[in-house]
């Protein structure tokens, strides 16, 4: 069990205050973003910025996204207890710790190694059952298909069909979809076996989805 201060606490309450503001009003994202320490996902420079509405970079050249981010597209993804969800872009671990927080099940595929080590240590050491896979998220994870939500944490132009088609019907993926310097919430409903209703949800920006297990830094 990891100990936490008051102070932590105090400001995470802040934060969700802020989030309130910025019109996130679902109350089981709120409740468990209240509830994960996020400042146990930043690398130690950054510890006192944990609670600002702001990404911050972690390990491998990538980023933690902001939780305002993170809230928009959770309440995109809108599933529940038991509702199983492919995550693309493990990172920090702090998204995928939401929806475990959330009661669903969590399957996240990262492409660097150094991170999917991390966010596993870090998410056992809270106690989360996450599976973590080190993969190329363009391939999905068929074998634990289909999903009730996809939620891609990275930028792409073009959404993989190998990932549209591991969403069961009625299921949500979530993509941030564009090119490098700005990109648009989209929400994709799977509606039948080829058909899919579209709806976009404001820009944001994030580091770029990339093909393959990386080899190093995707900065360097
Ligand atoms: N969800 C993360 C945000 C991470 S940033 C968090 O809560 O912290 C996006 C992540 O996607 C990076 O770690 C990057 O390495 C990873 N990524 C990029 N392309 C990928 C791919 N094809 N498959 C799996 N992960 C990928």
């Amino acid at each position: 069990m990891i100990e936490e201060s008051f102070e932590a606490k105090g400001k995470r309450k802040r934060l969700i205050e802020e989030l309130r503001s910025k019109g996130i009003n679902d109350e089981r994202v709120l409740g468990a973003m209240g509830k994960v320490p996020r400042h146990l996902f930043m690398d130690d420079a950054f510890l006192r910025h944990a609670y600002q509405d702001k990404a911050f970079p972690i390990a491998a050249g990538q980023t933690i996204s902001q939780p305002y981010t993170v809230a928009v597209q959770t309440v995109l993804l809108g599933v529940g207890k038991r509702d199983k969800v492919l995550e693309v872009g493990t990172g920090s671990g702090y998204q995928a710790a939401v929806l475990a927080e959330m009661g669903v099940k969590v399957y996240t595929i990262e492409r660097q190694r150094e991170l999917y080590r991390k966010a596993q240590i870090m998410l056992g050491d809270l106690g989360y059952r996450i599976h973590f896979f080190l993969g190329d998220g363009y391939e999905g994870q068929p074998q634990y298909g289909p999903y009730d939500g996809i939620i891609i944490t990275a930028a792409t132009a073009e959404v993989p069909d190998k990932l549209l088609k591991q969403l069961r019907i009625g299921g949500r993926l979530v993509v941030p979809r564009g090119e490098r310097d700005s990109q648009v919430m989209t929400l994709y409903e799977r509606r039948g076996e080829d058909d899919y209703e579209i709806t976009t949800h404001g820009y944001f920006v994030f580091v770029p989805m990339l093909r393959g297990i990386a080899n190093g830094n995707d900065r360097d």
